[in-house]
């Protein structure tokens, strides 16, 4: 029970630290776990593209070369509006068996759930018999990660340089055809925005048949897209994501999501969106002035795309929906272009999570998923492309239907009891991994 003392206190000083980014300002909790870890025997420095942003890295080498397993988290959060909350946001207070405070869960109770156990480890003498544990805390991850993974990964690789990442995503169990499953994040979908616009004729508002309004030329196009996305795909983090739940390979995604929410319809808006292309219209532009007919209305379409699918396919999704470009009164032209990533699930790593499982839960497995959203491991597969990186953060308490409403939301907390369960976790991983 000491590590998870230590751990919940751990938790309590850093939602204490308020990191709302922006603008983040993360030094003086980079600057307390840096003196903890150094503390613990750990090698640890504060890099960065300014002072005030740190990205902390700490290092526990081995006795001899190895593979290197990285611990990686944020301790930036999401803003709060404490009037919308049962307690203060930046109290850390414990309250019926939960500690409660913005980070709770996105993702300070990770971090230090993740630092506690690599302290302890540290502390009791262990050290890998090869390779190394590294202990990684970014900032900036909840606005983009421009001072913190990113930075990292293209500014300093040598540093971070790992074969393996536990980090946020996944790890809440969900109770499945009575069965418990632990959620493991393999992947996540990639980003393709874009704008469409429609184009008209400009003319003085007060004599509509003068002009042609390009905002109207938008509403037809819209209006193909209300209720509808295009089909679902097949691919190949997607399909084991369906095996692990239908206990069977998948010959048909339609069915086998299906069967799915035919026995867990809380699933639906995960599955539906993690198994296809999805279309969002989010922002609309038209005349700069109210008595003036628009020649060009643009909307801002947020799409995302699954793992390894690129614009081609997009385009064709979109085609599908709206008509070819040329001939449908509409034109499109991406802002953004990334393409989602994963990871195998058939690896080393894979194995000791499920055997962690296995010793608290004999009946219990794996639920692999892909992320609709992205985290700072999509930065870390693409610069080590030979990196397996996962979402794990075990809970069972709280079920992921519990935590997902309470993330970026008033209330945000944690059960004691998944403190104690996740730092156990990570403090008898490394061993597990490294020797
Ligand atoms: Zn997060």
């Amino acid at each position: 029970m000491a590590l998870a003392h230590e751990a919940t206190d751990l938790l309590q000083r850093l939602i204490r630290f308020n990191t709302v980014n922006p603008p983040g300002n993360e030094r003086p909790a980079q600057e307390m776990l840096h003196a903890e870890l150094e503390r613990a025997g750990f090698e640890c420095e504060l890099v960065g593209a300014t002072g005030e942003r740190p990205n902390l890295i700490a290092r526990l080498r081995g006795h001899e070369d190895g593979p290197k397993l990285c611990y990686l988290s944020h301790v930036d959060t999401v803003l709060a509006d404490p009037a919308e909350w049962t307690v203060d946001p930046w109290s850390g207070e414990i309250r019926d068996g939960y500690l409660w405070g913005r980070g709770a869960l996105d993702m300070k109770g990770q971090v230090a759930c993740e630092v506690a156990a690599a302290c302890a480890l540290g502390r009791a003498g262990w050290r890998p018999a090869r390779g190394e544990l590294l202990v990684v805390v970014t900032c900036d991850e909840e606005a983009g990660a421009t001072y913190g993974a990113q930075w990292l990964c293209e500014n300093v690789p040598d540093k971070v340089r790992c074969d393996m990442v536990v980090n946020e995503g996944a790890g809440e169990a969900i109770e499945f055809r009575g069965r418990r499953l632990y959620t493991l994040c393999v992947g996540e979908k990639g980003v393709f925005r874009f704008r469409l616009a429609t184009e008209g004729r400009a003319g003085h508002a007060s004599m509509p048949g003068i002009g042609d309004n390009a905002l109207l030329r938008m509403v037809e196009v819209l209006a193909r897209l209300d209720g509808r996305q295009p089909p679902l795909d097949s691919y190949p983090a997607g399909v084991e994501s369906l095996e692990a739940l239908t206990g069977e390979p998948v010959v048909d995604v339609s069915e086998a999501v299906a069967r799915v929410l035919g026995a867990e319809p809380r699933l639906r808006d995960h599955l539906e969106s993690m198994m296809r292309v999805t279309l969002s219209p989010t922002m609309i532009r038209a005349s700069e002035k109210e008595n003036v007919i628009p020649s060009r209305c643009t909307v801002r379409v947020d799409c995302r795309v699954p793992p390894g699918m690129g614009d081609e396919h997009v385009r064709t999704r979109v085609q599908d929906l709206l008509g070819p470009a040329e001939t449908s009164g509409y034109t499109l032209e991406f802002s953004e272009e990334i393409v989602g990533n994963s990871s195998p699930l058939d690896t080393q790593l894979a194995g000791h999570l499920r055997e962690f499982v296995r010793r608290q839960d004999p009946e219990a497995g794996l639920m692999p998923l892909v992320l609709t959203g992205f985290t700072d491991s999509h930065w870390f597969r693409k610069a080590f492309p030979e990196c397996v990186a996962y979402g794990f953060f075990p809970q069972r308490v709280m079920s992921r239907f519990d935590t997902l409403p309470l993330i970026h939301a008033p209330d945000e907390r944690i059960a004691l009891d998944d403190i104690e369960f996740a730092s156990r976790f990570f403090n008898e991983l490394a061993p597990s991994v490294l020797g």
